[in-house]
């Protein structure tokens, strides 16, 4: 475990450093208040600082303040390290949000005590930000492909589209059916089906810009959201989804087996766009499926627009 220790006064840190390393701490030392602040707001800063009041540019309990208000995860276990010793001292530390109060010079037994309460909480707060992330995973994904489950596309698709009527800015939404995806089950297993499922949304995600969101909308049906796009990139990244699934059979369960898409696409820009965003691109979709599969359509609009058969 890394530990910062703050003190602007050269022999102090020395000391206390190097007893810290004896115990087998990785220390990390700051000389004034604002270093202490940076370097407990790095994400991969200390989780545990041990800080003197006394220091130029901030004092121990404003570090302490800064960095509660920062409220960096995980949680960062404080203590002020400091010769007052009365009691207004105490409550003013422990108020700017210290979790300990330590008199120097420290007695190392004392110290070694703090430390372990301080290793003790940190630890159980390691575990609820896991059990926390873990709860949201399950809450927001599709378990059999990792892709964001039914409810959190739509609440993605919500959020993109006040964005969008705020920016003025396009939005495009894709609706992918797998095609014939029963025979599949028939004819391969239910366990390679599973398998397509997985590869075939790893192959569209991999296709995608880093923030458009997909998600698993139904059994073989995925919503795919374009946020800040024009009608034609919308086409073109239906069309590159398309492509990724039907260019090569997928490795499922030991077979390959080729699969296709049909896409529904539908664009809008700026307008409060309500639920018809995803009616249209189920509308579009139907007619892909109806007119062979395989394809790209785009909303009825403008019906010209749907491209390209493959054989
Ligand atoms: P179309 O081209 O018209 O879309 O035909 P389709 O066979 O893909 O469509 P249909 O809706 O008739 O069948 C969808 C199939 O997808 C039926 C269902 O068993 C299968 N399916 C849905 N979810 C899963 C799943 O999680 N795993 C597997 N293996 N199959 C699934
Ligand atoms: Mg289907
Ligand atoms: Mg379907």
């Amino acid at each position: 475990m890394k530990i910062l220790v703050a003190d602007d006064d050269r022999f102090s840190r020395l000391v206390l450093s190097r007893t810290l390393r004896f115990w087998g701490y990785e220390v990390e030392e700051a000389a004034d208040g604002r270093a202490a602040v940076e370097a407990l707001s790095r994400s991969d800063g200390p989780c545990l600082g041990i800080i003197d009041w006394m220091m130029p540019q901030l004092d121990g309990p404003e570090v302490c303040r800064q960095v509660r208000a920062a409220n960096a995860e995980p949680y960062r276990y404080l203590m002020l390290l400091t010769s007052r010793s009365r009691r207004e001292d105490l409550v003013e530390g422990l108020n700017s949000g210290a979790d300990e109060y330590l008199s120097k010079p420290f007695d190392p037994l004392e110290l070694q005590a703090r430390l372990r309460i301080g290793r003790r909480l940190l630890d159980l707060q390691n575990q609820l930000i896991e059990a926390r992330d873990a709860l949201h995973r399950q809450a927001t994904r599709d378990g059999l492909t990792g892709l964001l489950n039914r409810t959190a596309i739509i609440d993605a698709l919500q959020e993109e589209q006040a964005r969008a009527s705020r920016r003025l800015s396009g939005l495009g939404v894709l609706v992918a059916d797998l095609d014939h995806f029963k025979r599949v089950n028939d004819t391969w297993g239910h366990l390679a089906g599973d398998a397509v499922l997985r590869e075939s949304a790893r192959r569209m995600a991999d296709v995608l810009r880093p923030y458009d969101r997909i998600g698993r909308y139904g059994g073989e049906e995925f919503l795919i959201v374009l946020p800040d796009c024009t009608r034609q990139v919308t086409l073109d990244v239906g069309e590159r989804i398309r492509t990724a699934l039907s260019s090569e059979p997928l490795l499922a369960d030991g077979s390959a087996v080729s699969v296709t898409v049909s896409i529904g696409a539908c664009w809008a820009d700026g307008k409060p766009f309500g639920d018809e965003l995803v009616r249209n691109a189920d509308d579009a979709l139907y007619v892909a499926k109806r007119s062979g599969r395989n394809r790209v359509v785009m909303e009825a609009e403008a019906p010209t627009e749907s491209v390209r058969v493959a054989g």
